[in-house]
């Protein structure tokens, strides 16, 4: 796992940008997933291997599309810390808060964080929709990131309202999202955000393409939002 992870660094351009002892890092972390795999559901993906690249490079990918050192991060929608626990190996003078609803997946990151000595990161147990309204959380932060949570339209306005204004939101999605991020246009402008090229990278060592698509802020959030989950699934903005 750390010769792939180094690989796929290098071949991505990052290895100069990363903390030196993220490989080494990054491989603790996968290998304590994989352990933890076998009695608690965290991944559908169970190859070493496999946990390098569709994991650990996958997120590692997301440096490529702006700079992190000493930035505020919120992942929403963490599960086993994709990506947020990445970037952080990754980048240690970001400052990370890990949200999940779901407690067991946060009580098994607090064990990574602890056994991998991080500081400056920290789970919070919520759903994104009622967090917002929470001082200290809403336009806190100057990156939210997600993977593999909810479509763009539904996504923007759970993460969204946490972006500080000249932040920005950076939702992992395929390069076949195109007519997904069409369709959330209206969602961007009416919760304050403006669309960004999209940041489009291919996983070494896979041919796998994947798309950042990159939201930034450029006005607060109008207070109503984010609505209630099931309001926002019945009528998406
Ligand atoms: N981001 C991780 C990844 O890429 O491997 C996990 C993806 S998993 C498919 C979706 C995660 O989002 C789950 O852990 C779930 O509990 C969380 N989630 C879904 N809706 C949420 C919400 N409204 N607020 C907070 N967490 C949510």
């Amino acid at each position: 796992m750390r010769e792939i992870i180094r690989q796929g660094l290098i071949e991505m351009g990052l290895d100069k940008r990363v903390s030196p002892i993220a490989p080494e890092h990054l491989t603790r972390y996968g290998l304590m997933l994989l352990e933890k795999n076998a009695v608690m559901n965290l991944t559908a993906i169970r190859e070493a291997d496999d946990v390098a690249r569709l994991h650990m490079l996958d997120c590692a990918a997301l440096l490529g599309c702006c700079d992190f050192a000493g930035k505020r991060l919120l992942d929403v929608g963490t599960g086993a810390g994709f990506p947020g626990m990445v970037l952080k190996i990754l980048t240690p003078s970001l400052d990370v808060t890990l949200l999940d609803s779901l407690q067991k997946r946060l009580s098994w990151l607090d064990e990574v964080i602890a056994v991998l000595a991080l500081q400056n990161i920290r789970t919070v147990h919520g759903r994104a929709e009622e967090c917002a309204a929470e001082s200290g959380f809403r336009e806190q932060f100057d990156l939210v990131t997600s993977r593999a949570v909810a479509d763009l339209r539904v996504l923007c306005e759970l993460c969204l309202p946490y972006v500080k204004v000249g932040g920005q939101m950076l939702a992992m999605k395929s390069t076949g999202s195109t007519e997904e991020t069409d369709a959330a246009g209206r969602a961007v402008s009416i919760l304050g955000g403006r669309m960004l090229p999209a940041y489009d990278y291919v996983i070494p060592g896979t041919g796998i393409a994947h798309r950042v698509v990159r939201i930034e802020k450029i006005a607060p959030t109008p207070a109503k939002y984010p609505r209630r989950f099931s309001q926002i699934k019945k009528s998406p903005l």
